[in-house]
């Protein structure tokens, strides 16, 4: 698909046939499968200041916090006796915890349990990546948030989107399955953008990617933006799976708290093959506010979510399926 044609699609093609599209694609080419995936929100520090998110090292409005490794590997073994067969240990761009740390993590984990790892810690260097991958790390969700340079850097003081794709290349060299991703309703996005978004994750050929509407943060500069549109989410979801046939597509957080009531059901709609259920602990979780009223998202409330959606809970552990083809019915 062009980017003319992209544009087309989401300023005049009808959301219900695009998602009648992408939900035949999906079938087609990823089957009726949701990954389930067991999210650890282990620290809310964060050296960073993107504009969005209450993370950000300016917000003196949450309360900071960091679970110990033991901490991390105890839960993480408590979420694979659950049947969770992914862990995603997700922090914000945390330079407490050394690469070592994280490679201990990573070991211990995968010593006890036979889950896949999968990290969201932001941009560290070549051989932080590397140590990770080499002691079991599999995945590595880094999302590009924006494929527009300038709005990019308008959005993350200091940092270029050139870097970003730059350390989604390193990972990409280190054989990690990489996670791209985009935010849906940022201020002085255009359609032309979110074009850019579908077409960057096609060319970086990602195994996974993340579209969530945009959530003001009640501490940050965008505090008085308005939340990203449901119905250009949703047209976004359906083209990056009708561009990207067997791509891992979750149903975000951010799409569930936009519309707490049909949210998640309309992103299983989409394309949408993967929920990524919230284990950090309460006492914690409830810090990680990177945007106002996150939703709750519960391993029984994802179980009973993929049953109302007429679709089968993964067995496995939901790996790339990049150039495999699904045994037939
Ligand atoms: S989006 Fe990530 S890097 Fe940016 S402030 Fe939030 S946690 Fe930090």
């Amino acid at each position: 698909m062009t980017k003319d044609e992209i544009i087309h699609h989401l300023a005049h093609t009808p959301l219900t046939q695009l998602l009648q599209q992408a939900d035949q694609v999906r079938k087609k080419e990823v089957g009726d499968e949701v990954h389930i995936r067991g999210i650890i929100e282990f620290s809310n520090y964060c050296c960073r200041s993107c504009l969005y998110c209450g993370l950000r090292k300016e917000n003196k409005n949450i309360s900071r916090y960091r679970m110990s490794p033991e901490e991390i590997v105890q839960l993480a073994l408590d979420i694979a006796r659950q049947g969770v067969k992914t862990i995603v240990l997700q922090s914000g761009d945390d330079f407490a915890y050394s690469a070592q740390t994280i490679a201990t993590i990573i070991e211990q984990i995968k010593q006890k349990a036979d889950v896949a790892i999968t990290l969201s810690l932001g941009e560290r260097n070549f051989k932080d990546f590397e140590l990770w991958k080499k002691v079991g790390a599999d995945r590595y969700l880094m999302k590009h948030e924006t494929a527009d340079p300038n709005l990019y850097a308008r959005l993350h003081p200091g940092k270029t989107l050139t870097e970003r794709l730059k350390a989604i290349s390193v990972l990409k060299t280190l054989n990690y399955e990489i996670g791209l991703g985009c935010i849906v309703g940022l201020p002085g996005q255009t359609l032309d953008t979110l074009a850019e978004d579908i077409l960057l994750i096609k060319q970086f050929e990602a195994d996974m990617a993340g579209i969530g509407p945009f959530i003001p943060q009640k501490d940050t500069p965008l505090k008085d933006h308005p939340p990203g549109d449901l119905e250009l989410t949703l047209k976004v979801l359906s083209l990056v799976r009708i561009t990207n046939q067997t791509i891992h597509l979750p149903v975000t957080t951010a799409l569930a708290t936009l519309d707490p009531e049909q949210g998640q059901l309309l992103a299983l709609g989409a394309g949408a093959n993967v929920i990524m259920p919230n284990f950090t602990p309460q006492r914690y979780e409830k810090n990680y506010n990177i945007y106002n009223n996150k939703a709750k998202v519960t391993l029984a409330l994802t179980k009973n979510l993929i049953k109302r959606a007429g679709r089968k809970s993964g067995q496995g552990k939901g790996g790339s399926l990049k150039c495999k083809k699904l045994p037939k019915d």
